[in-house]
């Protein structure tokens, strides 16, 4: 007997007649020996309807206490779900019970919006998986030392089901969602990409870092901090099919390095548009000053990736950083009315109309030249590059939003990804 996890997103719960058929396939699992937790997502497009209601009463909710109440609302799309799935599994004969966040409990920090994980209590759940009950739990959402609310931040709920996995130490977590597994890179903007039998765990960090929507970025690193084996597959096969065959399907995450000397140097293209750019002019060049300028971003509580500061030319360089788009209009007044002043830069400014296009692969370890070929690629189809960024096993560049399709294309033909001639 295995004790097992199965994580549903949106679209796989988006009717009653879908949750049905979650419940019929939670069902079959049950019934072949294995304890089952489920942890599903709000119906598809809940969540969006659930934060628009909000934004009609208040456009922006920039204070922390605006955004506890996006909190308690948001958080309800979710506990919807696991009520209908609990009335759906116990339709088909199971026992189940359902819980929310606060009821497990699940602690996170009292980050609204974006708030971590902390620890998970395993004592009611054990309890009923022990009575031979199925238990449902609400992704995205856990509650704070306050008894707040919280929420995980979009896509949340895979970090959810990947962290009650990691607390159960279950035998593996699936994600269900409406795509096959992991794909060298979108199939709606590059057709030809190929789904990927298996993936090493650092690829699918970077691959979920850097834009890929498979899996939320937490989700993965708390499935390498505490090794869950994590596989994504489908909602969409018949519920009924074979469960060694679904059981092997889709795209396992991998913790060991596969020695395969056919592997290919890049696994995957990554982008994301979710992107924007900030540049402070004319900043003294003095020690300390990364540190004035990216502190007061940090304590705002926003994310910067990719940074670059120029050389000096009389004492004064030019420093720039990218931030999540939907931060931009924030850390831009910020940068404008606070930071950029006190720092002395002459000027601030923002664009917003960037991307970030990156090759992914623990092949480039071992191989050299792998920059260059995407960096030759990309001047052969003469798209200016803004920025770079290279880790041991990635290489990103921020380019002009409007070439990202052509970018992707292209280096996923130049990196030899597409679809083998059947
Ligand atoms: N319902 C939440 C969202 O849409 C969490 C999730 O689906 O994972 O972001
Ligand atoms: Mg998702």
């Amino acid at each position: 007997m295995s004790l097992i996890v199965h994580k549903y997103g949106g679209t796989s719960m988006g009717s009653t007649e879908r949750i049905r058929n979650v419940a019929r396939r939670v069902a079959k699992w049950h019934r072949a020996g294995h304890q089952m937790v489920v942890v599903p997502s709000a119906m598809s497009g809940e969540t969006n309807r659930l934060l628009g209601l909000a934004k009609e009463l208040s456009p922006a909710s920039t204070t922390k206490a605006l955004q506890r109440e996006l909190d308690m609302i948001a958080s309800t799309g979710e506990q919807v779900s696991v009520g209908l799935l609990a009335i759906a599994l116990q339709a088909e004969g199971l026992e189940s019970v359902s819980y929310t966040g606060w009821q497990v409990p699940i602690r996170t920090d009292s980050a609204y919006t974006k708030a971590r994980i902390q620890s998970i209590d395993d004592a009611r759940i054990r309890a009923d998986l022990d009575a031979g009950r199925v238990v449902i739990i609400t992704g995205f959402q856990g509650v704070d030392e306050g008894g707040n609310v919280t929420t995980l931040g979009r896509g949340g709920s895979d970090t959810s089901a990947v962290a009650v996995a990691a607390a159960l130490k279950a035998d593996e977590c699936l994600i269900y969602t409406d795509v096959d597994g992991v794909y060298t890179t979108d199939p709606r903007i590059v057709p030809e990409a190929r789904r990927l039998a298996t993936i090493s765990f650092e690829e699918m960090l970077e691959m979920a870092s850097l834009g890929s929507k498979v899996l939320q970025i937490r989700s993965v690193e708390f499935a390498g901090k505490y090794r869950v084996p994590l596989r994504v597959l489908s909602s969409f096969t018949d519920w009924n099919i074979d469960l060694a065959e679904e059981a092997a399907s889709g795209t396992l995450i991998t913790f060991e390095e596969a020695v395969n000397m056919e592997q290919a140097v890049v696994s995957g293209i990554a982008f994301s548009r979710d992107e924007a750019k900030i540049s402070l002019l004319g900043v003294p060049d003095r020690p300390g000053i990364a540190f004035s300028i990216l502190g007061p971003v940090a304590e705002a509580n926003i994310d910067v990736d990719v940074i670059i500061q120029n050389v000096s030319h009389d004492g004064k360089t030019d420093f720039s950083f990218t931030v999540p788009r939907g931060d931009h209009a924030r850390a831009l007044e910020l940068l404008k009315t606070q930071v950029g002043p006190a720092v002395g830069a002459s000027q601030v400014v923002g664009d917003a109309r960037i991307c970030k296009v990156s090759i992914v692969g623990i092949g480039m370890r071992s191989h050299v030249g792998v920059a260059s070929r995407m960096f030759r690629t990309l001047a052969d189809e003469g798209i200016n590059i803004q920025m770079i960024s290279t880790s041991e096993i990635k290489t990103s560049v921020v380019i002009d939003e409007k070439y990202m399709e052509l970018a992707v294309r292209a280096l996923h033909r130049a990196f030899d990804l597409d679809q083998a001639a059947a």
